[in-house]
């Protein structure tokens, strides 16, 4: 039997683990000189727009609505397709989830119910890049312009994407506001946890610095004062050792998953979705980075079973996401079945097929042939 192969790994390479030895043999392990690197090459590739890192993914979209002002009594719009940490953190600023459902095709939120979901009282969009794939970039902002909406994007697992070109998170002209990313360990690149928010001036990255520690504020060349609530949310120069190491092999991670993505839809070839009753991602090698393939399985099987049965061949499937709507925090709130009915119908039966640096073409033909006898 072959090696057990999972839907996905990190990839940290000799040079990265010597240059964390460093940082730990220095004496300052904590945010140093290397957050500082981290936080230069970011804004460097995000077109020169204020980059600050933190702990987590999820604390810099929470920073981005208290930056934006957002709280009690503001609606903020949002995907039931996600890691539930989208919707949490508008719980957690004391607003409104509001969710518009997906598009079937691209699994995102759909902008025309988007559109629809706009009331008086909103005051955000949180569009969510499921594996790596940006929505309509000029059509998202058109709406936020138009109603005067701040936008933080969950670009969590879209690092390397890119929107005519540019990457997601660089002003594209007609995009770009609070653009938050994830450094967890499975995504793209890695600080083994942490994340990043590209900001638009440095007057909101000052504010970011401040969430990011205690609110606190230096004044005077001896002094600190605290003026807002703020929290503990630093990046250490470990992690940041690791993202430095990372992100120099950024284009090759994303080139190698761009080869991967046409691998599978080569290897399964046209008739596969005639054949199965599954259903494909959309065939974009050019703007999305791969986070993620995703298939959505036929209602014949069962996504435990299909999984169980991939584990016999030795294949790890992910499944990325159960509709947060669903959740019992999130029915508490008056959320219930048949709301959004294309995020249930899909989020029931969304799989994520292996996909990560180090696998190799084999890998992707091993999971099709698996995945053509367990779909039989
Ligand atoms: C990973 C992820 C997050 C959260 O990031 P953390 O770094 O784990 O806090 C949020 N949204 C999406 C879509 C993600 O994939």
């Amino acid at each position: 039997m072959s090696n057990f192969l999972p839907f996905s790994r990190p990839t940290i390479d000799e040079a990265t683990i010597a240059s964390v030895g460093d940082v730990l043999r220095s004496g300052w392990i904590t945010t140093g000189p290397k957050v500082q690197e981290f936080e230069k090459k970011l804004s460097e590739y995000f077109g020169g727009r204020p980059v600050r890192t933190f702990n987590s993914g999820t604390c810099t979209m929470e920073i981005a609505l208290r930056i934006a002002g957002i709280g009690a009594g503001d609606e903020v719009i949002t995907s039931p397709i996600s890691w539930v940490a989208t919707a949490n953190v508008i719980l957690e600023v004391g607003a409104t989830p509001v969710f518009a459902d997906i598009d079937p095709v691209t699994r995102n939120i759909d902008l025309d119910k988007v559109e629809a979901a706009i009331t008086p009282r909103t005051k955000a969009i949180i569009p969510v890049y499921l594996a790596g794939k940006p929505v309509d970039m000029d059509r998202l902002y058109a709406i936020a312009s138009k109603h005067k909406l701040r936008v933080v994007e969950d670009a969590a697992q879209a690092i390397g994407s890119t929107w005519k070109g540019k990457p997601i998170g660089s002003f594209g002209g007609s995009f770009g506001d609070f653009v938050s990313f994830s450094f967890q360990a499975n995504k793209n690149i890695t600080t083994s946890e942490g994340g990043c928010l590209v900001l638009n001036n440095e007057e909101e990255a000052k504010l970011a610095e401040k969430y990011r520690l205690q609110g606190v504020t230096r004044s005077g060349w001896d002094g600190i004062d605290v003026d807002v609530l703020g929290g503990k949310y630093n990046m250490t120069d470990v992690a940041a050792a690791i993202g430095l190491g990372q992100f120099s092999q950024l284009d090759a991670i994303t080139a190698q998953r761009r080869k991967l993505a046409r691998h599978y839809f080569t290897t399964l070839g046209k008739d596969f979705e005639k054949q199965t009753g599954a259903q494909l991602p959309p065939e974009d090698c050019e703007s999305t980075n791969w986070h993620l393939f995703q298939i959505v399985l036929p209602e014949r099987i069962t996504r435990a079973d299909f999984m169980a049965r991939m584990k016999e061949y030795n294949i790890g499937i992910g499944y990325h996401y159960a509709p947060i709507h669903l959740f019992t925090l999130y029915r508490a709130l008056g959320f219930r079945e048949g709301m959004f009915p294309v995020a249930e119908r899909v989020g029931k039966q969304i799989v994520s097929l292996p996909m990560f640096y180090a696998m190799n073409e084999g890998d992707v033909e091993r999971t099709c042939e698996a995945m053509r006898e367990v779909l039989a």
